[in-house]
C-alpha cells in the first residue's frame, strides 16, 4: 500500500501532527500551521507507511548503509532501513557538531541513503552529507518525510519527500491572521490568547 501527498496530509491532521488556524510558535512569530512531526511518527504503522514512501523511491539504488542525524530522523532512518534490510547508523550532536559515535563509522566506497523527518533548512543534512564525504563514502540520496522549505532546498542527490508544507509566518506585530481577528492559539496548552 503507498500514500498519495493528499492522504498523508489527512494523516498528519488525523494524529494532530498538523493544525491550521492562529498559532504563537517558540520563535514568537505567528503561523497559519502548527507542525510537530513526532505526533505522527509516534505511531508505528503509520511511520511505516511514511517510510515506506522513502523507501520505495530508493529502492531500486544501491545501498549499504542508511544514515539519519539525531534525534528526530532516528526513528524514521531506522524504519526505512528496516524496510530497505541494511544497515542503520546514527550521526549525534556533541558540543554542537554532528558526529559518529558509539563505534559507528562509514568505509571508503560506502554507499549511503540519509534519512530525515522534517527539512526545513536542511542543515542537520548537509552536515551529515559532510559526515559521508569526509570518510570517503557515496551519499546515494537523501530521503526525508516533510519538506517544510516549500521545495527550495536542495542537497544535489536524489531526493523525496512524503509531504511539503506550505506554511506562512509573520512577526507578531506584522500579523495578518491577527489583523483577521482569528484566535492566536499556544500549541500544547489549547489556551486561547
Ligand atoms: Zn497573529
Amino acid at each position: 500500500m503507498s500514500f498519495n501527498e493528499e492522504e498523508v496530509f489527512q494523516l498528519f491532521k488525523e494524529t494532530e501532527a498538523l493544525l491550521e488556524g492562529h498559532f504563537l510558535l517558540t520563535s514568537g512569530r505567528h503561523s497559519n500551521v502548527y507542525f510537530q512531526c513526532a505526533k505522527v511518527l509516534q505511531y508505528p504503522k503509520y511511520n511505516e507507511l511514511l517510510s515506506a514512501i522513502i523507501a520505495s523511491y530508493f529502492k531500486s539504488f544501491e545501498i549499504d548503509t542508511v544514515i539519519a542525524p539525531a534525534i528526530g530522523g532516528i526513528v524514521v532512518g531506522q524504519e526505512v532501513a528496516r524496510q530497505l534490510n541494511k544497515k542503520f547508523i546514527f550521526a549525534e550532536r556533541e558540543d554542537k557538531a554532528l558526529l559518529l559515535r558509539r563505534g559507528f563509522s562509514l568505509k571508503e566506497g560506502e554507499k549511503v541513503l540519509i534519512c530525515e523527518d522534517v527539512v526545513t533548512t536542511g542543515g542537520s543534512v548537509f552536515e551529515v552529507i559532510d559526515i559521508v564525504k569526509s570518510n570517503n563514502a557515496i551519499v546515494q540520496g537523501v530521503g526525508f518525510i516533510v519538506d517544510r522549505s516549500n521545495g527550495k532546498v536542495d542537497f544535489r542527490f536524489p531526493q523525496t519527500s512524503a509531504m511539503k508544507i506550505d506554511a506562512i509566518s509573520f512577526p507578531a506585530d506584522e500579523c495578518e491572521l491577527c489583523k483577521k481577528g482569528i484566535p492566536l492559539i499556544k500549541p500544547g496548552s489549547k489556551k486561547i490568547l
